[in-house]
């Protein structure tokens, strides 16, 4: 008998629905694959669990620590004082975890009178699991709270402060690659040969290489790729359509670069450890670097103000990071005093988030400059 390795007959749910999908639909693109990945109701990676911390998959900065939302809480308290301390503002957090940042937010908001008692916080969460635990983490929070599948429901009635901290990063994006003569789309399809799930490319052009930035339409390189991020674009475009017609702000913080660029930037977590995007799809995270440019030109397209792009360790340094920490140690014995450390220089350093993380700021028209990201 020849010795034959057993496959593993294990197969993800999300991975038997993807499989069904390309089965009736043909390939699907790469923004399909991520949506159900991450976002399908029954089998996406955030709707059946909480994914954060050392014993999930990843760890984000408010988990990090408490300094990261107290320092947000006090830009947003700060912007509603600039903008004249108006009695009604509606907080926004879009894709909030596990509410970390948010009750973080809330509890350095208390320092400036007034901020609170005119504001009440939206959440914009998919996640059931996820939904439970914020409601946990805000328990007590000192203002009305509400959640909110999509940005569509958010009240009109008076200025948004908006945080999305790695939001953007986990929306759908799709991949167009340069061949000889052109552009193909690449698509997840099944390989003939062994069944397994695999990447293609559109065997013609796509319509949505018209997307593509010119300059880089004409010049990439064969078997460059380049990612578009629609949904991306079109809820900052929405999100700027808001600023300019109720006033306000937002701070957008996530990992990425200022385009336009080429690079596949799609990758899957599990585990704190990198894998293979179409090892396990439902159960490991998977995100794109955030193109800021694109999503700046989509927001101000939408009639909102947008900052330059910071760093993130320069806009957290900005707002005191290095005080507040120091202050934090002095109160912390030993050992805590060690953390808070680690946990500052994780968050700003050059190896840890601080430049690799960046820091979009958008305004309403009559928004006076954002603190920290636009000359005064
Ligand atoms: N801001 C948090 C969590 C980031 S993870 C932190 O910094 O810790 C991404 C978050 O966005 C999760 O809460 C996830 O459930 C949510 N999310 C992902 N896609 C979404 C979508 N399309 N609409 C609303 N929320 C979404």
């Amino acid at each position: 008998m020849p010795n034959q390795t057993p496959v593993s007959a294990y197969m993800t749910p999300c991975e038997e629905h993807l499989r069904r999908r390309i089965l009736h639909e043909g390939p699907l693109t790469i923004a399909d694959f991520m949506g159900d990945a991450l976002g399908h109701p029954q089998f996406g990676y955030y709707i059946t669990r909480d994914p954060f911390g050392r014993a999930g998959d990843f760890t984000t900065a408010p988990e990090i620590s408490q300094m990261f939302g107290e320092l947000i809480g006090l830009w947003c308290a700060e912007v509603w004082q600039q903008m004249g301390a108006p009695d009604k503002l509606h907080l926004v957090e879009i894709g909030p975890g596990r509410g970390t940042l948010s009750a973080d937010m809330l509890r350095a908001g208390k320092r400036l009178p007034g901020f609170l008692k005119a504001s009440d916080l939206h959440l914009v969460e998919t996640s059931p699991v996820l939904r439970d635990v914020q409601a946990r983490s805000l328990e007590r929070a000192p203002v009305p709270v509400s959640w909110h599948n999509d940005i569509a429901t958010l009240p009109d009635d008076a200025s948004l402060i908006i945080v999305a901290n790695e939001f953007f990063d986990a929306l759908p994006i799709r991949q167009i690659q340069r061949v000889e003569g052109g552009w193909r789309e690449r698509l997840l399809a099944i390989n003939p040969n062994d069944h397994t799930l695999a990447l293609t490319l559109s065997p013609g052009p796509s319509v949505i290489e018209s997307l593509i930035d010119k300059n880089l339409h004409n010049r990439a390189k064969v078997g460059r790729v380049v990612e578009l991020a629609p949904l991306a674009w079109r809820i900052a475009g929405d999100l700027g359509k808001r600023l300019a017609i109720q006033g306000g702000a937002g701070l957008v913080i996530d990992y990425g670069y200022s385009g336009p660029a080429t690079g596949d930037t799609l990758q899957a977590v599990k585990a704190h450890k990198p894998c293979g995007v179409l090892e396990t799809p439902g159960d490991a995270d998977l995100t794109a670097h955030v193109d800021f440019t694109a999503l700046a030109h989509a927001a101000a397209q939408g009639g909102a103000r947008v900052s330059p792009l910071m760093t993130q360790g320069d806009f957290l340094r900005g707002l005191g990071i290095e005080i507040r920490a120091q202050n934090l140690m002095k109160a912390a014995a030993g050992p805590g005093a060690k953390q808070i450390e680690i946990a500052r220089d994780r968050l700003i350093g050059a190896d840890g988030m601080g430049t690799l993380f960046k820091v979009l700021g958008l305004a309403g028209p009559n928004t006076p400059p954002l603190p920290g990201l636009e000359p005064a």
